[in-house]
């Protein structure tokens, strides 16, 4: 049966994708060996990664005033590491708590200086996106999580701040425009919308490194990676050629229009039929605050939740089950995801 994979994350990636990424473990493009086999520094994948870069500085229009490198260590080291790159001790950042993951990012950003949070929707179990808020003058930068995983919230405008903003976009990076000047950081594990799991994308304004007072460790200074194009030690090979085969997926469909187009349909789809439907309800009450990438709901009655489970299981419908944070149901709608396996879904739903 096909299967249709709602998976938070690790998650759906093309079909197309999947072959070529197959086929390279065999015989990487005619080379008689294996992509998991060759050198980081050979030609082969020198190119590869010249590749991902020119289509992550194509896709969201980055400048050379970005360096754009990928690492190791996911999405969680960039809570540190963009706080240890870029925040003095006497200096203060601005936080936004929107999530589990904005929380753990305010406590790592808390060991190499001062913290202030400027907004918070932890009151209410994190079901909205906090607005209005006063952003001091000052700050050395403002952090956000574009888009809520867990919770199933995202940030559809950005704050008005003339400090740079540093994004966690590890689940909607790509399926979306942005306004690259106001971004100071982005950063996203790979697993969500962008590739496999393994590797880590930072694109980082260039004049905003090199101010920090305490020694860094190599490995874990962001010029060290932007200096060496991503080599200074062995990358995470394989991550980013499929990351790669990913990001050309994105641009054959027409890139980030296109994403933007699709996700808002199929978003459409399933929050209509959640809206429709009197035996389930979103989780996330103002329309506004909706993520397009990750759709938070639950039944009216509990206890047709084992039911809901099994009748979509049924259907091939896999990953569904909601967050132990949250409960319910939560159907992640990656760039990735067709709008026909929506739909299965959404029939799934009328048929309940
Ligand atoms: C999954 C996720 C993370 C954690 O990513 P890792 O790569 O596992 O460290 C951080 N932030 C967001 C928004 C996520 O969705």
């Amino acid at each position: 049966m096909k299967k249709h994979n709602f998976s938070a994350g690790p998650a759906i990636l093309p079909a197309s994708v999947l072959e070529q990424a197959a086929d390279a473990v065999r015989d990487f493009d005619n080379s008689g060996l294996s992509i998991l086999e060759i050198s980081h520094r050979s030609a082969g994948f020198t190119k590869v990664m010249e590749e991902a870069e020119a289509l992550v500085r194509e896709l969201l229009n980055v400048g050379d005033d970005y360096g754009v490198i990928f690492i190791t260590g996911g999405a969680s080291s960039e809570f540190f590491l963009s706080a240890m790159n870029l925040l003095n001790e006497d200096e203060k950042a601005g936080y936004v708590d929107t999530g589990a993951w904005s929380a753990k990012a305010i406590k790592e950003a808390n060991l190499f200086g001062k913290v202030e949070v400027l907004a918070s929707s932890k009151d209410q179990n994190y079901n909205y996106i906090p607005k209005g808020y006063d952003i001091p003058a000052g700050l050395k930068y403002v952090h956000l999580t574009s888009n809520n995983t867990i919770f199933g919230t995202q940030l559809k405008e950005w704050p008005e701040t003339d400090a740079p903003l540093v994004a966690d976009m590890s689940s909607d990076i790509f399926s979306r425009r942005l306004p690259l000047e106001k971004f100071g950081i982005i950063y996203a594990g790979a697993q969500k919308n962008m590739g496999p799991a393994g590797v880590t994308l930072v694109i980082v304004k260039k004049d905003l490194l090199g101010k920090v007072n305490r020694e860094l460790p190599s490995m874990l200074d962001y010029r060290t990676h932007i200096a060496k194009g991503s080599t200074f030690n062995t990358p995470p090979v394989y991550p980013i050629y499929v990351s790669m085969l990913t990001m050309r997926w994105v641009k054959e469909q027409g890139g980030l229009v296109a994403m933007e187009q699709r996700n808002a349909a199929k978003a459409k789809l399933l929050y209509d039929e959640i809206e429709r439907n009197p035996k389930f309800e979103c989780t996330i009450p103002n329309p506004e605050d909706r993520s397009l990438m990750n759709v938070t709901f639950k039944p009216v009655n509990e206890d047709d939740a084992a039911a809901f489970m099994e009748a979509a299981a049924a259907k091939g419908v896999d990953g569904i089950k909601g967050h132990r944070s949250v409960g319910g149901f939560r159907a992640s709608i990656y760039n990735a995801m067709p709008i026909e396996s929506v739909q299965v879904l959404v029939d799934v739903m009328k048929n309940f």
